[in-house]
């Protein structure tokens, strides 16, 4: 049964060059990172009212940074995992043309691909909050924290706190994307926080399959997905992109 689905999804991938692959917190497990929701995530140690909200940021930014320097080291020791591999494989191959996610660690640019957007935004990046300038992560001190830009301003990862909106660039090219792809492979989220949810959906009224590759069955499984592939996304993927190896040399 699971066998025939991933050669059914093999056959849609290869058959299209506008595939675009949808990515949540469950893609980066396998690398180490625990959803920071989950058991064993960074809101168990952290709570999230005091360390993640845009408020909590501006009321105390140097206590906040002691939190992101501890997710900036858990981040930056992870390496992308065979699912970011085969994703970039299958881009390089031509047939995925872009990766919208939603998490933060950078994983897909560092496994290859080379059309993702960071609809929450990055930890490799930071933002001056009093002149909008930003800067790579590797370019500022953070002997002491926060970090500041040169007009003095306090700097703030890319990355989306609670209370924020997503960047209105990535949100708008996410929707571009969505209503534009034939094959949507949502990977490792169950796409319920909104407007991220919207992202499948605007996929399928434009006609496209949804495929999805999560542990679990979700709400998009009964309402939006075509199909669902259940297990580990990182096998998943890895067997997905052997069918289309396989389909690309008969
Ligand atoms: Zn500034």
């Amino acid at each position: 049964m699971k066998e025939d689905l991933i050669q059914k999804t093999a056959q849609a991938v290869f058959r299209s060059k506008k595939v675009v692959a949808f990515t949540g917190a469950g893609i980066s497990v396998e690398s180490g990172i625990p959803d920071f929701r989950g058991a064993g995530g960074l809101w168990e140690k952290f709570d999230p009212a005091e360390y993640a909200t845009i408020e909590a940021f501006h009321a105390n930014p140097q206590k906040v940074w002691t939190m992101l320097m501890e997710m900036g080291n858990l981040l930056e020791s992870s390496k992308p995992n065979p699912a970011h591999t085969a994703l970039a494989q299958l881009e390089k191959m031509g047939h995925v043309r872009s990766v919208i996610t939603q998490n933060i660690d950078h994983l897909h640019q560092d496994a290859g691909n080379t059309r993702v957007i960071e609809y929450h935004g990055s930890h490799k990046r930071l933002v001056c909050l009093t002149c909008g300038q930003q800067y790579a992560k590797e370019e500022v001190n953070l002997d002491a924290l926060p970090p500041l830009c040169r007009c003095k301003g306090v700097l703030k990862p890319t990355v989306i706190f609670f209370g924020e909106p997503i960047p209105t660039g990535a949100h708008l090219q996410a929707m571009e994307e969505a209503r534009d792809c034939e094959v949507m492979l949502v990977i490792g989220t169950s796409a319920v926080v909104s407007p991220a949810c919207d992202i499948p959906v605007l996929a399928k009224r434009a006609g496209a399959a949804i495929v999805e590759v999560n542990l679990e069955e979700t709400q998009l499984t009964r309402y939006v997905s075509d199909w669902i592939l259940q297990g580990s996304a990182s096998q998943i993927l890895q067997s997905v992109l052997d069918g289309v190896a396989g389909l690309r040399k008969t």
